[in-house]
């Protein structure tokens, strides 16, 4: 076994192991061979080893990018994603990804290297001195410390299980410095080890509450469907293709929960959601939480017509959080649809055609509203026009991962490239957080191995930037256009004094980011006109060379906030002068 390292008295003849070698085997055991993490004080070396031992390190340039990608590696796969830091500094930066994780319900294990404990605990100034644990516990599903090396099989089998079973989140381990080097027969490690059995165990619905759900469900005349990214997480495709399609019941999917049916499917009320939202009178969530994406359930979003919610969830305490919950059925989303599946027997019928047909009306005539939008050749381009061609050409490349963050880039990239399949739009998730980009295409590749197609917004793009010389030093397939307007929302706000500095929104006019890409070796793009754009993705694409595209957006071209222009507070003095 590798992991065994010399005897310190070669006459006793005892196998012994380390630290070091139990996390590594305790990992390989549980199938976790992915690391994302930056090296440093006191995990330099076990990074080493990690890739000596065969697990894929893969090293990143700030910790914040590392641990997005084992976030969204860990929605990808329904395996905590790993990742690896220093102390202090390091789980700081860290920690912001741990609790976008927890905040996601994305299973994920941050491990930090940690200093020693009897040093910080008497606050007596240590190289990297933080209580990390205790920094780390409300921001977290789970934290756990390991002090001994004979404890590391039990500590690790804690994490996985925390992070994955019921509503999955974040987990912190800390490693304190010294337990790396920690020493044990090696015979006793390798028993001390765990391999953790049904991490995630099946939750079954009881019975009473899918009959209740599905008379709701039945007494409705204007039934609902939203698919959340809990659906698009359980990996319960086809049940949950069945079950809405047996249903007949119109769909609106959340931004990632596109795909599990395609958005050109015939129930698919993706561009009338305002009148969805509305008019209907049984809502039905699945994996999808009432919160400020849904305008928490109630207000003029919703509309005056009185509404019953029905709801499948994991975590019984997610129910009523917002409004009441007439129907909720508690447990994991495949057993729960699985069995309103097969408790709706073959008698079941859809909805009136008054609402389907009526939804459909709606939509197609939104649909038909943008068309011509989308077809526009502006140079600079607009939005419509750059993201009409990168519509086609997500329809040509279904399996392709689309990465997607920014303001408008986001608001109107989520409506406009229609998804055909599962899992394949990962964004700025529950807190609309920018700065996910570059970690997400990282893992993205990584973990599925197929091309990645980012839509950044400028801004959003610079809180991830340099990551670009990671996707070239791996050399992954991941294609980023930077949909540049020259600033925040848009690049033409002025200083009102005057004065030399640029408006707080603004940036360096005429920025060229496809050289970023060609300082690393990589491809990289400047594009006028949508012609062009479409052009250098279908080139990025075919070739899989990591790419940049730098595409030139009109400055006055979007919106303040985007969407989401509401949530910005404005100064009413403002308004009167
Ligand atoms: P969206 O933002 O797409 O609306 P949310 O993140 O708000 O989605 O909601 C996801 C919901 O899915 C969470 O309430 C979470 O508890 C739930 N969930 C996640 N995984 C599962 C699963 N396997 N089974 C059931 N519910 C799940
Ligand atoms: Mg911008």
């Amino acid at each position: 076994m590798s992991a065994v390292v010399q005897s310190i008295n070669p006459a006793a003849e005892e196998e012994l192991t380390d630290g070091f070698h139990l996390i590594i085997d305790a990992l390989k055991l549980n199938g976790l061979n992915t690391i994302y993490g930056v090296p440093g004080i006191p995990i330099t070396d076990f990074g080493r080893m990690a890739q000596a031992e065969g697990i894929r390190v893969l090293s990143f340039r700030h910790e914040q990018a590392a641990g997005y990608a084992a976030s969204i590696a860990g929605f990808l796969t329904k395996k905590p994603g790993v990742c690896l830091t220093v102390s202090a500094p390091g789980f700081l930066n860290g920690l912001t990804a741990l609790a976008h994780a927890t905040t996601n319900c994305f299973p994920m294990i941050l491990i930090s290297g940690s200093s020693e404990r009897e040093i910080v605990d008497l606050q007596q100034g240590d190289y990297e001195e933080m209580d990390q644990l205790a920094i780390a516990k409300p921001l977290c599903k789970a934290a756990f410390r390991v002090l001994h090396a004979q404890d590391i099989g039990i500590g690790l089998a804690r994490a996985i299980r925390a992070a994955v079973s019921g509503r999955p989140g974040g987990v912190y381990l800390d490693l304190p410095a010294k337990l790396f080097g920690q020493v044990m027969n090696a015979e006793a490690g390798k028993k001390s080890l765990v391999k953790v059995i049904d991490a995630a165990p099946a939750q079954i619905p009881a019975p009473d509450s899918v009959k209740r759900a599905l008379d709701v469900l039945k007494s409705a005349k204007k039934p609902l469907i939203i698919l959340g990214k809990g659906a698009a997480y359980a990996q319960a495709d086809e049940a949950i293709k069945n079950f809405v399609e047996k249903s007949g019941v119109p769909f609106l999917p959340m931004s990632m929960g596109k795909g599990l049916l395609p958005d050109t499917h015939p129930q698919c009320a993706g561009a009338a959601r305002s009148t969805v939202l509305k008019d209907s009178d049984v809502v039905m969530l699945i994996g999808a939480r009432l919160n400020w994406l849904l305008s928490h359930g109630k207000g003029k979003t919703w509309g005056d017509a009185p509404k019953k919610f029905i709801q499948i969830d994991i975590e019984p305490r997610e129910m009523d959080s917002n409004v009441e919950i007439v129907a909720p059925v508690v447990g994991d989303i495949g057993s729960c649809v699985t069995a309103m599946l097969n408790a709706m027997g073959n008698s079941w019928s859809a909805p009136s055609a008054d609402w389907t047909k009526a939804v459909q009306t709606k939509r197609d005539d939104n649909v038909a509203k943008m068309a011509p939008k989308l077809m526009n050749n502006n140079s600079p381009m607009d939005y419509h026009g750059a993201l009409g061609v990168l519509r086609t050409i997500v329809k040509e490349r279904p399996d392709a991962i689309l990465v997607n963050e920014g303001a408008n880039t986001l608001d109107l990239a989520r409506g406009i490239i229609d998804m055909y399949k599962p899992r394949k739009r990962i964004d700025v998730g529950t807190w609309g957080i920018m700065g996910i980009g570059m970690g997400y295409c990282i893992a993205a590749a990584v973990e599925t191995g197929k091309p990645v197609l980012a839509v950044e917004g400028d801004s959003a793009f610079g809180f991830s930037g340099m990551e670009v010389e990671t996707i070239c030093r791996y050399n992954l397939p991941v294609c980023v256009v930077v949909f540049n307007n020259d600033g925040i929302y848009r690049g033409t706000d002025v200083n009102p004094t005057g004065g030399a500095d640029v408006a707080p929104t603004v940036f360096v006019k005429g920025a060229r980011y496809d050289k970023m890409m060609e300082a690393f070796g990589g491809v990289g793009v400047n594009a006028t006109s949508p012609d062009e754009l479409k052009r250098a993705v279908n080139a990025a694409m075919d070739s899989g060379k990591p790419t940049l595209i730098n595409a030139v957006l009109d400055p006055a071209a979007g919106s303040e906030s985007g969407r989401i222009g509401n949530l910005n507070p404005q100064s009413a003095l403002k308004k009167k002068k």
